[in-house]
């Protein structure tokens, strides 16, 4: 089989994004692949499958080459925004400790792409959002296999302390009175699906809503009154993942 580079990594992703998309069928996919790039079946469905299970955030267990990592990562960037480039970090980084406990070496290469990434999605998200995609992952590690799980966290084992980077962020200085007003507003009651707030803040007993931007801040929205909403957790998290 040829070796893969750059054009054929770049035509698998086009293949596993359509059929992400829905617009064409994996078999299909697949034997486009074969023949007008010339992989072989089980690359071709790995290069397919990996790219499903990133946009999942889930683990893929057949390799892709650091090349094919970082041109999908870049690409599903470009393509999907941040929450799913957030998810594919995700996937990768799961693909990196199953591979490791699997193969007992070292995936130097990946590792790489990943804190390159890592840095890239840092600069660029804000917090709220990073925080609930993150959320969001511990919800897709809980769905997937126990047994899958617990043997990434043995090789994570292997140096326990959590990558630390720095990295130059924007922040927002909301304005607490936008908050403030946005609150007094709904008075305890969701402004998206009318019900009471589902708690109270234990520190003072007070109606527990969060403040969410209908433009997102990131995306140049004002952070004022009208472009704001109080609503449960609920509604919030349906505001950011539909
Ligand atoms: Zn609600
Ligand atoms: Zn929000």
């Amino acid at each position: 089989m040829p070796r893969i580079g750059n054009d054929e990594i770049s035509l698998a992703y086009q293949a596993a994004k359509s059929v992400y998309d829905g617009c064409t069928e994996k078999n299909r996919a697949i034997a486009s692949l074969i023949e007008n790039v010339g992989m072989n079946h089980a690359s071709a469905t790995f290069y397919l499958n990996a790219f499903q299970k990133m946009m999942e955030g889930k683990q893929y267990e057949k390799t892709i080459n650091g090349l094919a990592a970082n041109y999908y990562l870049e690409n599903i960037r470009r393509d999907y925004g941040n929450e799913k480039y957030q998810s594919a970090l995700s996937s990768l980084y799961k693909h990196i400790c199953y591979y490791e406990y699997k193969s007992g070496s070292n995936c130097k290469t990946l590792r790489e792409v990943h804190k390159k990434h890592f840095i890239i999605l840092m600069q660029d998200i804000d917090y709220e959002s990073f925080s609930r995609n993150l959320e969001c992952s511990v919800k897709t590690s809980l769905e997937e296999s126990k047994n899958d799980r617990i043997n990434r966290i043995s090789k994570a084992k292997d140096s326990p302390k959590p990558s630390e980077y720095r990295v130059e962020v924007t922040v927002y200085d909301r304005n607490p009175d936008v908050i403030a007003e946005v609150l007094a507003r709904a008075n305890g009651i969701c402004e998206k699906c009318n019900k009471g707030a589902p708690f109270t803040r234990k520190s003072d007993g007070s109606p527990y809503l969060e403040v969410h931007h209908l433009i997102h801040l990131a995306n140049g929205g004002d952070d004022t009154v009208e472009n704001a909403v109080a609503v449960c957790p609920n509604c919030h998290r349906e505001y950011h993942y539909g």
